[in-house]
């Protein structure tokens, strides 16, 4: 089916202008935006949109819950160049499913999933690029491995054969000002490339603050609403 031009056109100005948002951060910052990976967050959203986002030339497409995201994957199924990242929490017994259809993991944020997923590899199969999500918090319940046990677990995965360690993913918390809350991103990236010295992505950075993400080095921003607008109600 031909996607309806009429949404495509709102799409792709959204994109434009979230586009032109990462070029201002980035020249803000010293930064060159090809340095920058833009995911577009298509969760909630129905296959459809993948498609319509990757007829503007969207690449990398991002979704946090695997029932969803096997289903859209699927749906979508095999284009060339597509990259899907994998972004939520992730259960062991879902480690599978995740890894059938993601190029990246940017949520590995202990030993055990990444044991799981390391598992899930098939003989043959591509290396899994996957990121350590860090905890920007001191509330244990958030997702993300502490800023103490870091380097323990980059030391962990680095020694799994089939995946690949490429950095750090972390969500800055709604109670302190995104700027502050990244000022720690840096260190911990340290922390990571002294065990993984090529592990350089930075994950960081949603609609509500990827500028502060981009000024405290982000590579890899994850956006969704600023681009496919408010998502479905979900009962
Ligand atoms: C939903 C989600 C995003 C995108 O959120 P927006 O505020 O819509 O840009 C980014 N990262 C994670 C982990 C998410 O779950």
């Amino acid at each position: 089916m031909p996607p309806s031009p009429e949404p495509t056109q709102a799409l792709a100005a959204r994109l434009a202008d979230v586009d032109a948002r990462i070029a201002d951060a980035a020249a803000a910052a010293g930064r060159r935006p090809a340095e920058i990976t833009r995911i577009v967050v298509t969760k909630f959203h129905p296959a459809a949109l993948v498609e319509d986002l990757y007829s503007l030339g969207v690449r990398d497409m991002g979704e946090n819950r695997q029932q969803e995201f096997s289903a859209k994957a699927d749906e979508v199924g095999p284009l060339e160049g597509l990259r899907w990242h994998f972004i939520g929490q992730a259960q062991t017994n879902k480690a599978r499913a995740i890894r059938s259809a993601a190029s990246v993991v940017h949520s590995v944020d202990r030993a055990r999933l990444a044991d799981a997923l390391d598992a899930a590899g098939s003989p043959g199969a591509p290396t899994l690029d996957v990121l350590l999500q860090v905890n920007l918090t001191d509330d244990p319940g958030r997702g993300g491995t502490t800023a103490d046990d870091l380097e323990s677990l980059a030391a962990h995965v680095a020694g799994l054969p089939t995946l690949r360690v490429r950095g750090i993913m972390a969500v800055a918390p709604l109670e302190v000002p995104a700027d502050r809350a990244f000022e720690r991103l840096p260190q911990l990236s340290a922390t990571v490339r002294r065990v993984v010295p090529e592990a350089s992505w930075i994950s960081a950075g949603m609609t509500a603050d990827f500028a502060e993400a981009i000024a405290a080095g982000a590579t890899h921003l994850r956006i969704g609403s600023a681009i496919t607008g408010p998502r479905p109600e979900r009962g």
